[in-house]
């Protein structure tokens, strides 16, 4: 399959482009879970070297992308180099494009109330053609948490996009994948910051 492994991590060998297209063709099934991708940096990697329960989350994802430079030039060391980075970031940017054309609805996770409040304003204004099916800062109690899960079972979005840090976000979804209608969801690390600005 389409797939390197470093340090047992599988990753997955498709470009950006290669990528997204995944990504539609998961938004366009029927799915009893998300398809959870996960953006991983060499931090990932080094942490589920000793951390059972982090590699039981990778293991259980549908794709892993390499996240950062350091991934890269593993895969050169290996001899067989992953095509470029697809980085969480760059993932939203292009997916709220494409949500623009084709109308598909977001669910905004995590970062503080303000920053999640404007970078959701920012994307309202810059896409106006995108759905947005809820947003909820992350900083969350538990019974916000059952709100926030109760939002996406209302709502089921075609993304859940998870700004909760790195393997905060991969934690969270894993955890409630079961109760989460999403077609696709993935960490964004501090991707709200950046769109607030
Ligand atoms: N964050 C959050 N809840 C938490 C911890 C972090 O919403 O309990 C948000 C934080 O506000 C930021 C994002 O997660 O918007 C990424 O955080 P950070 O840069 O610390 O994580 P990294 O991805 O660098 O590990």
């Amino acid at each position: 399959s389409k797939t390197l492994h470093i340090l047992g991590v599988p990753f997955s060998t498709r470009t950006m482009n290669e990528t997204i297209e995944e990504l539609e063709q998961a938004v366009g099934q029927k799915r009893s879970k998300p398809f959870h991708l996960i953006t991983a940096n060499p931090e990932i990697v080094m942490k589920a070297q000793d951390d059972a329960a982090l590699r039981q989350i990778v293991q259980d994802a549908d794709m892993i992308t390499p996240d950062g430079i350091g991934i890269i030039l593993a895969s050169r060391w290996k001899g067989a180099p992953l095509p470029e980075r697809v980085t969480g970031y760059e993932l939203l940017l292009k997916l709220l494009e494409l949500g623009h054309a084709g109308g598909w609805s977001f669910y905004f996770l995590g970062a503080d109330e303000a920053t999640n409040e404007k970078a959701v304003d920012t994307i309202r204004v810059k896409y106006p053609n995108v759905r947005i099916a809820g947003r909820h800062h992350g900083f969350f109690t538990p019974e916000d948490e059952r709100r926030i899960v109760a939002e996406v079972q209302t709502t089921e979005p075609d993304f859940l996009i998870v700004a909760l840090g790195a393997p905060g976000a991969e934690r969270w979804i894993h955890k409630h994948k079961s109760d989460l209608p999403a077609k696709v969801a993935f960490g964004v690390g501090g991707s709200l910051d950046v769109i607030a600005g």
